[in-house]
Parts: structure tokens; C-alpha cells; sequence
């Protein structure tokens, strides 16, 4: 690292503190400074060039330096700034967003609402969940099953969703009322001899036997990402998604499918929700929203959600509930000619027609003598790889291959030994090939 005192790298090690990193590392090892980025490249303070494999945060769908965004930005800027959408106000941009997204909704939808980030969505969702029930008079109706390995999010309650150890352990969560079903990877959790629909089959009677044993009229709601992302991008198996809907019908609990990865294309369909047949009564919405070039994320709720909230808010009070910068215009705005540039440049075919290469390239990894498995859909995959061949310790070898993709100039991300591959949705074919070039090379290079 830089050790001059007055380099970014040192005033960075010395003034912040990093999200998801043992900070005394840190320290040692200095951070990796992106300066600018173009298209599906970023480019560090030294001048080398990375393929941004991930989009950031799974998240810059239309690529880095798209001007169209930054002028639609630049446009709100001028006209409005901020203006906030509490006690009946209300601006164009937010409008037409919330016009914009219960019209592109694959199931029936009747509102949006807006949040700032995909722990907010999850937050506000399970908020609105526990007032519907309370103004639903049917107070006792506020658990809330999630499932182990899904991701929702940082907040108290959101963080209590995400199934993930690092999440809860020395956070003392999750928070009561909120419980993890089985999660449905398939090689890590099938029984010797089971098939794939089999163990589809028990992870939803996994689902039913919590609900009967908790009481149903305690059960308000599942969240479930339609591919689990954080979690090491895990691909329901065959059949899971037919067998735990019925389920949820059967005892009337709402379903939330959590879009934040899945929304906008990156499944080969506008949404998750429609690659999988979901019908979801909520939708939590954010990153390809706005491309992240400024935060946004909604809600979207149907009318069996919507309408009690709405009937009986003068008697239980009033939705107290919003951020400063819900709907932002600015944010807003971005979102808005985001939202243009994914269909006017049908972003989502583009995905369909480039994912059979990005598959094969992922899947002809899993043949690595270092690898167990490849899971990939659309234009989200992870290979995973076997960790006991390098070292004894879950994660060692996947902060050892990151490594070797960054030196590569391909920036992965591992979660745990799982390599993610989730570049922005206008990748070419080329580019996929580069990265997987990229990628083969740098596995290699630590076996
Ligand atoms: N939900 C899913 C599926 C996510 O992947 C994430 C973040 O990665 C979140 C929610 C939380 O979003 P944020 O980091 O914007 O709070």
C-alpha cells in the first residue's frame, strides 16, 4: 500500500472505518482505491483497468459513466432538489416512478412506496406487515420466516432476516418473531440418494412443519429472495417454488419476494418474480432501480396489503412511518431514465441472448479439480470451491483466488469460497469471455 501520509490509502486507513472487514487488516494491507469507471470497467488510482465482475454491489445494471444518468441527474438538480413526500406532498419524479413501477409489475400491484436502500424496503415491508395485522385486528399475527442463507439487509430487523452468521453473531439478533426455515441449497443439504425435487419437496414441508408448530395465526409473513445472492448465489432447486407457494396460500401468510438482486433483468426476466411464477404480495425493490448511481429502492404492495392499511389508519393511527429522502426527485429522476435505458435497449433480451456463454464459461470452472459446483442464472452465477484442498479454514481460499482475479484485473467477490460473477447487465459476449478468461487464469494460478 501507498504509506505516503498524505496518500488517500493512508488517510483512508486512518479515517474509516469499512463495512464487512476485520479493520486491523485493513490497516495492514490499505484499501483499493477506484478512481472512475466506463461501461463495465473501473480503473484504480495507479491506472489499472478491473472488469467490475460484480456491478458494484450487484447493482450498476447499465455500466459505469452513463451520461444520460448523470444529465437526468444534473436536470433535477436544477428544477428541484429535494422536496419530500410526507403528509400528502408530493413532486413529478416520485410520481411517475411509483406510476412507472406498479405498471411494469408482473403481478397486480396497487402502490409503491420508497425507501433509500434494500435494508429500508425490508425494514418498511416488515413494518407494514405488523400495522396490517394490528389494523387487521389480529395483533398475534406477527411472526415473520425467512430463510438461512438469504440476505435482506443491515438493519436491526432487516439484519434479523438475513440468515447469514456474520449478520447476527455479536449483534445479539435476531430480534424475536422473526425465524429461518431451511435453506434450499441443494448439495450442501440433500440427504444421500435424494433428488433434487425431493429435497424441493422437503424444504417446503421444512417451511410447513415451522408454521404448524409456531400456530399459523402467528405467521404474518415469508421473505425470500427468487435467487438467494449474498448467500452465494443459490439457484432454488426444481420444483421449490411450486411446492412452498401453496403453503403460504394455505395459511394465508404474505409472501414478500425480495427483488433487490433479482429486479430489473438480472434473471433473464424484468423481475424474478416472473422467471420463477412468484406471486408475491409485496416486492422490495433498489440497486438496478437507479443503477445505484444515487441510493433508491421502493416497495411495491398489492391491495390485500394496501387496503386494510389504507381503511383503517384513523383508527389505529396514522402510518407513522418515512425517510427524509423517500422518493427523492433527484434519485427519483436517475431511476426514471434507468428505467428508460433498460427497455429502450431491451437490456433484458440482451441477458437472455448473452447467458448461455456467461453459463458456459461459468459452469466449464466447476471443472476445476478446486472446484465443487457452478450455480448460475440469467447473468448471476457463483462457483464454488472446495476448500479443504488449500486449507483447513472456510474462506481462506476464496480471499486467495479474489486476489488472484484482482491481480488479473477482474473484480469477483467471494463469499466464503463461493466466487460471485454478477457483472452489469450491458456486458458483450466478448467482455463475458474476457472475464472468464480472467477468472480460469487466476484459479489456476493458486493451484
Ligand atoms: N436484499 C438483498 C437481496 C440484497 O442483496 C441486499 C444487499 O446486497 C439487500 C437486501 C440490502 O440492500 P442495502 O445494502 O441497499 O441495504
Amino acid at each position: 500500500m501507498n504509506q505516503l501520509p498524505n496518500s488517500i490509502e493512508a488517510r483512508d486507513v486512518a479515517f474509516q472505518l469499512h463495512s464487512y472487514m476485520d479493520a486491523r487488516k485493513h490497516e495492514e494491507n490499505g484499501p483499493l482505491v477506484i478512481e472512475k469507471g466506463d461501461g463495465i470497467f473501473v480503473e484504480d488510482n495507479n491506472g489499472k483497468r478491473y472488469i467490475e465482475g460484480m456491478a458494484g454491489l450487484w447493482s450498476v445494471a447499465v455500466g459505469f459513466g452513463e451520461k444520460r444518468l448523470v444529465e437526468a441527474a444534473a436536470r433535477q438538480m436544477e428544477k428541484l432538489p429535494y422536496y419530500h413526500t410526507f403528509t400528502g406532498k408530493t413532486h413529478g419524479p416520485s410520481v411517475e416512478l411509483a406510476e412507472k413501477l406498479v405498471a411494469m409489475a408482473p403481478v397486480p400491484m396497487s402502490k409503491a412506496y420508497f425507501t433509500n436502500s434494500g435494508s429500508e424496503a425490508n425494514d418498511t415491508a416488515i413494518k407494514l406487515i405488523w400495522y396490517r395485522s394490528n389494523a387487521l385486528g389480529k395483533p398475534e399475527r406477527k411472526k415473520i420466516i425467512s430463510r438461512v442463507r438469504g440476505y435482506h439487509g443491515v438493519t436491526i430487523a432487516s439484519a434479523s432476516l438475513t440468515g447469514l452468521p456474520n449478520n447476527h453473531r455479536s449483534f445479539d439478533l435476531p430480534i424475536e418473531n422473526i425465524l429461518h426455515t431451511s435453506s434450499p441449497h441443494y448439495r450442501s443439504m440433500k440427504k444421500d440418494g435424494e433428488s433434487e425435487q425431493d429435497f424441493a419437496k422437503r424444504c417446503a414441508q421444512d417451511l410447513e412443519d415451522m408454521i404448524l408448530a409456531e400456530g399459523p395465526e402467528t405467521i404474518a409473513a415469508f421473505f425470500a429472495e427468487p435467487v438467494m445472492g449474498a448467500g452465494g448465489v443459490v439457484v432454488p432447486p426444481e420444483g421449490y417454488w411450486e411446492a412452498v407457494q401453496p403453503i403460504l396460500k394455505k395459511y394465508d401468510i404474505l409472501f414478500v419476494a425480495d427483488e433487490v438482486i433479482c429486479g430489473f433483468g438480472r434473471t433473464g426476466n424484468m423481475f424474478g418474480t416472473e422467471t420463477f411464477k412468484l406471486e408475491p404480495d409485496i416486492m422490495t425493490l433498489s440497486k438496478a432501480l437507479s443503477s445505484s448511481y444515487l441510493p433508491m429502492s421502493a416497495l411495491l404492495v398489492n391491495e390485500k396489503v394496501y387496503g386494510p392499511v389504507a381503511d383503517e389508519s384513523h383508527k389505529i393511527g396514522v402510518w407513522g412511518h418515512g425517510y427524509t429522502a423517500s422518493g427523492h426527485p433527484v434519485a427519483a429522476a436517475v431511476a426514471l431514465e434507468n428505467l428508460k435505458i433498460i427497455e429502450e435497449r431491451d437490456l433484458v433480451g440482451h441477458v437472455r441472448d448473452i447467458s448461455p456463454t456467461f453459463l458456459k464459461r461459468l459452469h466449464a470452472l466447476s471443472e476445476h479439480p478446486l472446484a465443487v459446483e457452478s450455480r448460475g442464472i440469467g447473468l448471476i452465477g457463483a462457483v464454488e470451491l472446495h476448500h479443504d484442498e488449500m486449507s483447513k479454514t472456510p474462506g481462506v481460499l476464496g480471499a486467495r483466488t479474489n486476489m488472484a482475479f484482482h491481480e488479473g484485473g477482474l473484480i469477483s467477490r467471494n463469499m466464503g469460497d463461493s466466487m460471485a460473477f454478477c457483472p452489469p447487465l450491458i456486458i458483450s459476449e466478448k467482455e463475458v469471455n474476457d472475464m472468464f478468461d480472467i477468472a480460469e487464469a487466476g484459479i489456476e494460478t493458486i493451484s
